[in-house]
């Protein structure tokens, strides 16, 4: 077990005043609606510069599902944006693992970083339908079990129906 603290807060990701926010962004890593359209606009360019060249570099084919890797905030306050693939919810297939996989591999980025405090989205829950109650009841698990330095995990939700998800999860 580790001493991480875990706090919930209504708002918006990208006027959160920690180390490292994390990005629900798809495996191009060039952009995207929901979260990550929010932070490429809040950042500024610098942060597709830096995705365009892990593009160029270590990730040609793209960022593969439950990996994440770290670029510049650019202007957000936040230093670091982690960005992670969320899986696309599936009646079918159970892909727990890979979202679970999303937070534990943003904790392993956060903890190359030595950062202290990282803000997280409920990944997988927006344009990629995850329902929020099994989405938060994953998130707030991984987190839990998860073995790393960093002291505060913020989970920042959008909506109502999100934080009350994570409210009951926690
Ligand atoms: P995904 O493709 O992983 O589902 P989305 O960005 O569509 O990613 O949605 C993930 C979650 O992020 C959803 O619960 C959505 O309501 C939420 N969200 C959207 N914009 C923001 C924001 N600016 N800050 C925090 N959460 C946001």
């Amino acid at each position: 077990m580790t001493g991480i603290v875990i706090t919930l807060v209504r708002g918006d990701i990208t006027e959160q005043s920690v180390d490292a926010i994390v990005n629900a962004a798809n495996s191009s890593l060039l952009g995207g609606g929901g979260v990550d359209g929010a932070i490429h606009r809040a950042g500024g360019p610098a942060i597709l510069d830096a995705c365009r060249a892990l593009r160029a570099s270590h990730y040609g084919k793209g960022l593969p599902t439950g990996k994440a890797v770290a670029t510049t905030g650019g202007e957000l306050s936040a230093r670091w944006v982690i960005h992670t693939v969320g899986p696309v919810w599936s009646a079918t297939e159970d892909r727990t693992e890979l979202l679970a996989s999303c937070y534990r591999e943003s904790l392993r980025v956060a903890d190359e970083l030595g950062v202290g405090s990282v803000a997280f989205p409920a990944i997988s829950t927006g344009i990629y339908r995850w329902p929020i109650d099994d989405g938060a009841r994953i998130a707030v698990e991984t987190v839990r079990n998860a073995k790393t330095a960093v002291a505060e995990v913020r989970f920042v939700l959008f909506d109502e129906r999100a934080y009350t998800a994570f409210a009951n999860a926690l």
